[in-house]
């Protein structure tokens, strides 16, 4: 088997400033690749135009690389690759695995999370709103994988997602769509983020093998929660980041990936933390899920 160069990725929204939860993804992911020897990417998933802040992205860059974390090449903007995610999209619409659907918000919810293909076999008429749907093929047939992390996962398309969206009612294309567009684009072989994302997985496992692509390795991290056990996210109102503090921020973040640096370190400079990390970055050491909320996080 050939194999394939080290490109990892941190892919965060600009929804927002980064948060602990997104440092400690993209320190994991980076430390994945410098441990490998391989190149780490940043992708800004700047999709989706009435989600994000003003000024987030940049937020996102610089508090990023007051922890030391820079891309090895430039930063990838969503926002500019729209033709490419269509030109996927007619990719997959002449293989005849894309249909239309103009069911509204209520439908949808009535119908739980599977979808059941009223649209493909009644197609909208000509002028409705429509959003672009995926023909799955085998949706009886389980798509499998061996997360990293995680273990072995394995969801079933017709009981687990159905068919999805690629592009929205709004004309939005959707994030599995881009994701893994990108994730080719970019020749990403490992990604490393979030548990929340995990449940996605499969899906997105589908798209690279419908597109004749070659899924990366998946390591799913185990996501923080609040004291009210919600993850924490931008949604949510997480604290920002203190940036007066990255050594700490980032010995932090490693004890929470299951690795274990000296306190020494909190003297140090960022560099080397970061040196520390990669030399000693263990994949195997990162728990599944946090066992107990972390005080620090719980305001
Ligand atoms: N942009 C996504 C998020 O912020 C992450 C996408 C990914 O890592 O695949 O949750
Ligand atoms: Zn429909």
């Amino acid at each position: 088997a050939k194999l394939r160069q080290y490109r990892g990725r941190f892919a965060p929204s600009p929804t927002g400033p980064l948060h602990f939860g997104s440092l400690l993804a993209a320190l994991a992911s980076y430390l994945d690749a410098r441990a490998h020897q391989g190149t780490w990417l940043i992708r800004m998933e700047d999709l989706d135009p009435p989600r994000e802040q003003a000024g987030a992205s940049q937020a996102i860059l610089e508090a990023l690389a007051t922890h030391g974390l820079r891309a090895d090449e430039p930063v990838l903007f969503q926002s500019q690759r729209l033709t490419a995610y269509e030109s996927i999209l007619q990719k997959l619409d002449s293989k005849g695995l894309i249909y239309l659907c103009s069911c509204n918000r209520n439908r949808l919810a009535a119908l739980g999370r599977v979808y059941d293909r009223h649209c493909l076999h009644t197609p909208p008429a000509a002028g409705e709103t429509v959003a672009w749907r995926i023909k799955l093929p085998q949706p009886e047939q389980a798509v499998s994988f061996e997360d990293a992390i995680q273990g072995q996962q394995s969801q079933t398309p017709a009981s687990d997602f159905g068919d999805f969206i690629l592009k929205r009612k709004d004309g939005l294309h959707a994030y599995q769509l881009a994701v893994v567009a990108d994730d080719i684009y970019q020749g990403i072989s490992h990604v490393v983020r979030g548990s929340d994302l995990l449940e996605v997985s499969a899906r997105q496992q589908l798209l690279f093998q419908l597109l004749g692509e070659p899924a990366p390795a998946w390591a799913h991290i185990p996501v923080i929660n609040n004291s009210h056990g919600q993850k924490l996210s931008k949604q949510n109102h997480a604290p920002a980041l203190d940036l007066s503090t990255p050594q700490y921020n980032l010995i932090h973040a490693l004890r929470l990936l299951g690795q274990a640096p000296p306190t020494s370190l909190l003297h140090g400079s960022v560099e080397a933390l970061l040196h520390w990390g990669r030399a000693n970055w263990s994949l195997a050491k990162v728990p599944k899920t946090l066992a107990q909320t972390d005080p620090l996080f719980s305001r």
